[in-house]
């Protein structure tokens, strides 16, 4: 369907002051018009919700580790197959799969679209991996994908750095995000994942030294934080602090924050990043950090209760779940880059810190000063599956609710905190747009997504209203994707291919001669091969 008219719907559109307002959304090839013909084919929503399609800023679902969890877990696909959806006839052939927390590839890419979701970056692979993951979207239908790749612990980047090289280090990080097609710089654990190759578990400060004297932490933070705004990336430094899940940790959070001060920057799952010592929230000094700088950006990764799979760059951390759990895990040094961790782990609320875990999202979300700027994330299937962000709407939405389940989990670090004491704010449909579409697609550098605006990509999704807003977030009515209409009364009914976001900044050439020399001294492929094509 090349034209639609979607009537009189109660428009979400924040990004262009749009609250509830009953109107009409036009279509045509695949964008929002100001008006299409009056015989055009109509789409009555009358009486339903509309907002732009879901954007999901933090996920892992296409790196070269996602594969690792699919393979640790074959137990989640025995216990969730997954039929292949009944498309309509002539759409392209539907694929079976496997749910469980690591959805497989086709999966992964209808589940989210049944959710109203058309955008998911991954928000870690390692650039030498990068082939895997764009493999790995070309068989992860409807959505459109982009990846941050992991640079925080390069050796190129950190002897760029030990020699005093930044202008160096930015070139090359402008030729690998164009070599590699990501979208812009994540950052794991900053020096810290370089160290855990050598068995160090924990960083003390940001001034530990990573090998070289003046590789510190803080060095690496300044110098891809300048990179990615010098290079005019749309979306800045994608921060995972150090010491990441440990008691404490709100300390270097917040220096990191000061560290890269006055730069743009997004630190992500700022839940895991936001305790205090001993075991406590701290969610109210994020809040207050981020009331008095605006240009600080962040993702919640709330933890929701139930099964999750942890995969990240930061090993160590994965090395502290398992000994504490005594599950089965992954850990791998990927070869000069970065590392890789996988351990799958259930979150209780009888648990003590699990349940201060939940606490501690739940705050950062209800003491935001600014939805715009803290967006919603699970760190899926980190903290939980993207399947649960509808739970975690209704949690927002609904203080009864919310109020009930804190009451029935464990109490033991929840002294003193903002959500025992009572926290009455309650997310309203337009915030909620704001922190799942308009917020992600602002802070991504997206101009024609998150909104509905005229120009804006058809990318919608209508949602029938319910009291319960945990139903009504998780089966939408229609969901709309580039113009073709993907869901139909509530059934995946197309699975057209998304396309791939990703960045090509300009760079000084001469960095390729030194790049080509380090290849073939020390890199498993050749130079010329490093580079990927779509
Ligand atoms: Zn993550």
């Amino acid at each position: 369907m090349t034209v639609l008219r979607i009537v009189g719907g109660s428009v979400y559109d924040p990004a262009n002051g749009v609250d509830g307002d009953a109107r009409d959304i036009c279509v045509r090839d695949g964008k929002i018009v100001a008006e299409v013909p009056s015989d055009a084919p109509r789409l009555d929503a009358r009486g339903m919700v509309v907002m732009a399609g879901g954007i999901d800023i933090h996920a892992h679902v296409a790196a070269s580790s996602v594969n690792l969890a699919r393979m640790l877990l074959p137990e989640e696909h025995a216990a969730d197959p997954v039929l292949a959806p009944r498309l309509e006839p002539g759409d392209v052939i539907p694929r079976s799969g496997s749910g469980g927390t690591v959805p497989s590839t086709f999966t992964t890419g209808y589940r989210y679209a049944g959710l109203g979701y058309t955008t998911v970056f991954d928000a870690a692979v390692a650039p030498i991996s990068a082939r895997s993951t764009h493999a790995q979207f070309d068989d992860t239908p409807i959505v459109d994908g982009g990846f941050f790749a992991l640079l925080g612990n390069d050796e190129y980047l950190l002897r760029q750095i030990a020699a005093g090289e930044r202008d160096r280090a930015r070139d090359y990080v402008a030729w690998l995000l164009g070599a590699t097609k990501a979208y812009s710089i994540k950052i794991v654990n900053a020096g810290g994942v370089e160290l855990w190759k050598r068995n160090v578990r924990e960083i003390k400060s940001l001034d530990d030294p990573v090998g070289a004297a003046n590789v510190t932490p803080r060095a690496i933070l300044e110098t891809l934080a300048d990179a990615g705004n010098a290079l005019g990336l749309p979306h800045p430094v994608h921060i995972h602090c150090n010491n990441l899940g440990l008691p404490g940790n709100i300390d270097i959070t917040l220096e990191s924050m000061r560290a890269v001060g006055g730069r743009r920057a997004h630190f992500t799952h700022l839940q895991f990043q936001s305790y205090a010592k001993p075991w406590a929230s701290a969610a109210k000094q994020i809040a207050e950090y981020f009331a008095s700088h605006p240009e600080v950006s962040g993702d919640v990764g709330q933890v929701m209760f139930g099964p999750a799979t942890t995969v990240t760059a930061d090993g160590a951390v994965e090395y502290l779940l398992h000994m504490s759990t005594g599950r089965k895990w992954i850990n791998v040094d990927i070869e000069l880059e970065t590392g890789c961790g996988i351990v799958p782990y259930t979150y209780r609320d009888t648990a003590a810190v699990a349940a201060l875990q939940w606490v501690v999202g739940l705050e950062l979300f209800l003491l935001s000063p600014d939805p715009w700027r803290l967006v919603l994330s699970t760190d899926h299937p980190n903290g939980g599956s993207f399947m649960s962000y509808p739970e975690l709407i209704r949690l927002l939405m609904d203080r009864t609710y919310r109020d009930d389940h804190l009451k029935r989990i464990n109490q033991k670090h929840l002294a003193g905190s903002a959500l025992a004491d009572g926290l009455s704010r309650e997310y309203t449909l337009s915030e909620i747009a704001i922190i799942t579409r308009a917020g992600p697609a602002r802070l991504l550098g997206l101009k024609n997504k998150g909104h509905l605006g005229v120009g804006a990509e058809a990318d919608v999704t209508i949602y029938a209203r319910s009291s319960n807003a945990a139903e009504m977030f998780a089966t939408p009515r229609y969901v709309i994707k580039g113009g073709t209409l993907v869901v139909e009364e509530g059934q995946l009914r197309r699975a057209p291919q998304g396309s791939r976001l990703h960045v090509s900044p300009g760079y000084d050439r001469a960095v390729e001669r030194d790049l080509k020399k380090y290849f073939d001294e020390n890199v498993s492929i050749a130079f010329e091969n490093y580079p990927v094509e779509l």
